[in-house]
């Protein structure tokens, strides 16, 4: 197991994302890191704050509420990654600053009703099945624009971008593939409205291609926390 410091694998971390912007001549203030938390306690989220991380984004709703509770004296910005339940919309929406993991329209009206009056409205990106994996969540590419339109009509949303965890690949060329065409597919969107400027995509095992793709959210778990316990 690696046993290096948080310090010293976040700092690798943004050194990989440094790198990889380098090499696709993009500069990394364009790319943010993503600190996914899941599974790990709130002892590691304010370590990983007191390295400089801000963002994080967790799965499980109750978990994260605890986490939520337990840090509140930081300023931490959340971001809900998992699937959604159509009954966990509500403190979804109380509780996060952004949803990566949008694929359907009862959720995201759903969101949208529930997103206190006093708070900026809730950032959303859409999860696209983009591998085109029948068991996986996600909204399929010929529904996307259609979802998208229904999404930026709704007034506590923000439509941002898209997200897609892809089937695993093994060489750069092959993870390259669906990170394209994700963002071909935001490309496609962009004529609707304007604002839409995140790709989320890219995590521990292959920022480097999601960033060669134009990530510009890359969310990164065991690389900065270690492996998962569950
Ligand atoms: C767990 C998770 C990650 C982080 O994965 P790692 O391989 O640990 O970096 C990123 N995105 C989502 C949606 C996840 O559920």
């Amino acid at each position: 197991m690696d046993e290096r410091p948080f310090s010293a694998k976040i700092a690798k971390i943004l050194e990989r994302v440094r790198l990889a912007a380098e090499k696709s001549q993009r500069t990394e203030d364009r790319i943010s890191l993503l600190a996914v938390s899941k599974n790990h306690p709130a002892e590691s989220i304010r370590t990983a704050f007191e390295c400089g991380l801000e963002d994080f984004g967790e799965s499980y709703l109750q978990e994260a509420l605890a986490k939520m509770e337990e840090l509140a004296d930081l300023p931490l910005t959340w971001h809900f990654i998992g699937p959604i339940q159509s009954n966990k919309a509500r403190p979804i929406a109380e509780h996060f600053a952004w949803v990566h993991s949008v694929d359907r329209g009862k959720i995201a009206r759903r969101l949208s009703d529930y997103r206190p009056a006093g708070m900026p409205p809730l950032q959303i990106c859409l999860q696209v099945n983009i591998s085109g994996e029948t068991s996986k969540s996600g909204v399929s590419l010929e529904e996307l624009p259609r979802l998208a339109l229904e999404v930026m009509q709704l007034p506590r949303l923000q439509l941002r971008g898209l997200m897609a965890i892809p089937a695993p690949a093994d060489g750069f060329s092959e993870q390259r593939e669906p990170f394209a065409r994700l963002r071909e597919a935001l490309a496609g969107l962009q004529s609707l409205g304007p604002g839409l400027d995140t790709l989320s995509m890219g995590m521990s095992d292959d920022l480097e291609a999601a960033i060669a793709e134009g990530s510009t959210i890359v969310r990164v778990g065991t690389g900065i926390f270690g492996p998962r316990k569950r």
